[in-house]
């Protein structure tokens, strides 16, 4: 009884000092907790968290028995973890930087622009989004290779800087004659951005991952990879099924035909859905096999 009654004015003396400040400074560490655990489950940080709990119970166990070779070794080894960690995990530890980046609050439109200019930029998008539509549709049918990258709110300077600007217009011609197997510019992927062809044979950086189908080389792992290291959304075509897929958050989804590739590329592009881009806006298409 004395020990309940203790511990209800334990509660008391805390609740008396408790301030708004320590709820916020609660709900605070509670989300970045709640996010860091939906990161790791996302990514394949799993594995590695669980090898890290593991070694902890080691550690903890080797103070109890008191192993002190162990004990030390182990101290030298968490030590270094976090360097390790942001080193293994850097493309990851960007794509969440870069998200706050995106949220509501980093992404507002601090520099506001008129909303006849905004009106402008989303019919140029528009016009490119369906100039790329009936382009891939054309690479689709002639089994062209393409390689097309919208670039989102991450800018893509570096990657632009592989390539060649082209600045032009975006029209059918202009996109077909690029990915023409004979043109200079056709190796490599095209960048586009705010509606206008900005660059074009550009490299991209490969996946790392796993998880991609055999079948598919390394053009598909350049827009899977592009897509991992930011926001861009990467069109791909294959030139040797002309099979269309698109690339987004690190995900290849296939099998598009015109119009679901305009609805999909609508829902991801356009500046009326593109601050609530998610991968479930995709239509429901066959994911690539892993
Ligand atoms: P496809 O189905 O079209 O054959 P694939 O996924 O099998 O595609 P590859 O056959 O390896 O890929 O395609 C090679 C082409 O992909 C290269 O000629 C080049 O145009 C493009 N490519 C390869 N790597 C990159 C890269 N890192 N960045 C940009 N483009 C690349
Ligand atoms: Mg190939």
């Amino acid at each position: 009884m004395g020990f309940v009654s203790g511990l209800w004015d334990t509660f008391l003396a805390l609740a008396n000092t408790f301030r708004l400040a320590d709820a916020l400074d609660v709900l605070l560490v509670s989300f970045i907790i709640y996010n860091g655990i939906k990161l790791i489950r996302e990514t394949r940080a799993e594995q590695l968290v669980k090898g890290i709990i593991i070694l902890m119970l080691v550690y903890a166990a080797s103070v109890v028995l008191q192993l002190n070779m162990m004990k030390t070794l182990l101290d030298y080894f968490f030590n270094f973890t976090i360097i390790a960690l942001l080193v293994i995990f850097q493309p990851e530890v960007r794509r969440a930087l870069e998200q706050i980046g995106r949220s509501k609050i980093g992404s507002q439109n601090w520099f506001q622009f008129s909303s006849e200019e905004v009106e402008k930029l989303q019919q140029q998008k528009r016009k490119c989004l369906n100039a790329v539509v009936d382009a891939a549709a054309n690479f689709q049918k002639t089994k062209t290779g393409a390689l097309i990258v919208f670039e989102m709110q991450t800018k893509l300077g570096d990657i632009i800087d592989t390539g060649t600007i082209v600045n032009a217009e975006p029209t059918v011609p202009m996109i077909g004659n690029i990915f023409f197997n004979k043109a200079p510019l056709h190796d490599g992927a095209m960048v586009i951005r705010d509606g206008v062809i900005y660059a074009a044979g550009c490299i991209l950086p490969l996946t790392k991952s796993d998880n991609v189908s055999i079948e598919l080389g390394t053009r598909h792992r350049a827009a899977i990879g592009m897509s991992e290291n930011s926001d861009a959304v990467i069109v791909v075509v294959s030139e040797e099924t002309g099979q269309i897929s698109i690339a987004v958050n690190g995900v290849l989804t296939r099998n598009y035909t015109r119009e679901t590739l305009k609805s999909a590329l609508e829902a991801l592009i356009l500046p009326d859905n593109a601050g609530e881009k998610k991968q479930s806006r995709i239509p429901s298409i066959r994911r690539a096999k892993k």
